[in-house]
């Protein structure tokens, strides 16, 4: 093989290093609005056996990107400055480690959030999430704001054919962090039933598609903005209710005979929504925790005397990614999609602060 002194260019052992451009976070700020930088930066190099790369077609802005922009994240996982955003990615495999045999490349995937070694008893217990060894590209390494992404074999679902891997980027945490809060609530729910959907955006629209797919339930769905409730409407929430221009816990109260409702998906997580679960969470039932970024401060005897609990989730397994697949296959499950170029990426921060995203943007590399 020739090898020339190309500027720019290294030759490596087995595979030629390019350069790409990648979004990557210098230091925490709370400026949105300049808070990446694109960067000129090395293609990830495949030097382990179950190494995929996968050359980024879409790749999903999520709040938790604007957390990690704050550096909300950084006590929750080690962080490397400069770093590379993004968890949300789909593409096709472009390199693949010499033990790499379920995925080759050409192929289509949509990427798990974390990449796991397998072995540890959580993997071996099937609770991805909880890896001993865990890498979360985008939150502790390089993530899919750039052309390429370094993940592993485990962490690669195949798409089926015909399957825009632009659109279907967000489900792999927006998607999945809903449905398996939604697969969880559902194994509590029985026919008439009722559930509350709080805060209809990126995750909250595909929650409340997932909830109607998988439970013959009644759905409330509750946001501040008018259109997230249009948009709840189009995709079969029963009720929907404004807490600036109505009381949640009366309304429930009248829609469910005063019982409450058995189980409620918050995928706002504030102050104000956690503090909904005293009065309108049925007695047994459960305050699901999806969003974050609030407080949850209610006595310890509204607890008990509700007889309730809060419960915390993080994302989801690998079988729930493909389950989610084959939800989204059956087409029961519509993402709203918006696409941007890697330049606007620091608009769309700050226009998902600002709360002016409707449904979930896409970066597209
Ligand atoms: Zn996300
Ligand atoms: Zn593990």
């Amino acid at each position: 093989m020739a090898v020339s002194p190309i500027p720019g260019t290294v030759f490596g052992p087995r595979t030629i290093l390019h350069h790409m451009r990648a979004a990557r976070l210098h230091e925490y700020t709370e400026a949105m609005d300049d808070a990446l930088s694109i960067d000129d930066v090395d293609t990830p190099q495949v030097n382990q056996a179950d190494h995929v790369v996968v050359d980024i077609e879409g790749a999903g802005w999520c709040q938790t990107d604007n957390h990690a922009i704050e550096g909300m994240w950084e006590q929750y996982m080690p962080q490397d400055l400069p770093m590379t955003l993004g968890h949300e990615n789909a593409g096709t495999v472009v390199e693949t480690g010499d033990g790499v045999s379920t995925v080759e490349e050409g192929e289509q995937v949509i990427c798990h959030t974390v990449m796991t070694c397998g072995t540890c008893r959580p993997c071996r217990l099937g609770e991805d999430m909880h890896c001993e060894n865990i890498q979360f590209p985008g939150l502790s390494t390089d993530g899919g704001f750039a052309d390429q992404l370094l993940t592993n074999e485990r962490a690669v679902i195949p798409l089926p054919d015909g399957v825009d891997t632009t659109d279907i980027a967000p489900h792999a945490d927006a998607g999945i962090t809903a449905y398996h809060a939604v697969k969880l609530a559902a194994r509590e729910l029985n026919p008439g039933d009722h559930a509350v959907v709080i805060g209809v955006g990126g995750l909250g629209h595909i929650g409340l598609q997932c909830l109607n797919a998988m439970s013959p339930v009644t759905i409330t769905a509750v946001d501040v903005k008018n259109s997230a409730l249009d948009l709840a409407d189009d995709l079969g929430a029963h009720h929907t209710v404004n807490p600036s221009e109505a009381d949640v816990a009366d309304e429930i109260d009248d829609l469910t005979d005063g019982n409450g409702a058995h189980q409620i998906l918050d995928f706002v997580g504030s102050d104000e929504t956690t503090a909904l679960a005293p009065d309108v969470v049925a007695a047994g039932g459960d305050h699901y925790v999806v969003g974050y970024g609030g407080h949850v401060h209610e006595p310890s005897q509204a607890l008990v005397n509700g007889d309730f609990s809060y419960q915390g989730t993080l994302v989801g397994q690998y079988t729930e990614l493909q389950e989610l697949v084959a939800l989204v296959e059956r087409g029961d499950v519509d993402l709203r999609t918006s696409r941007y170029n890697l330049g606007e990426i620091n608009d769309v921060a700050a226009k998902l602060d600002r709360g002016e995203i409707e449904g979930r943007a896409v970066i597209t590399p």
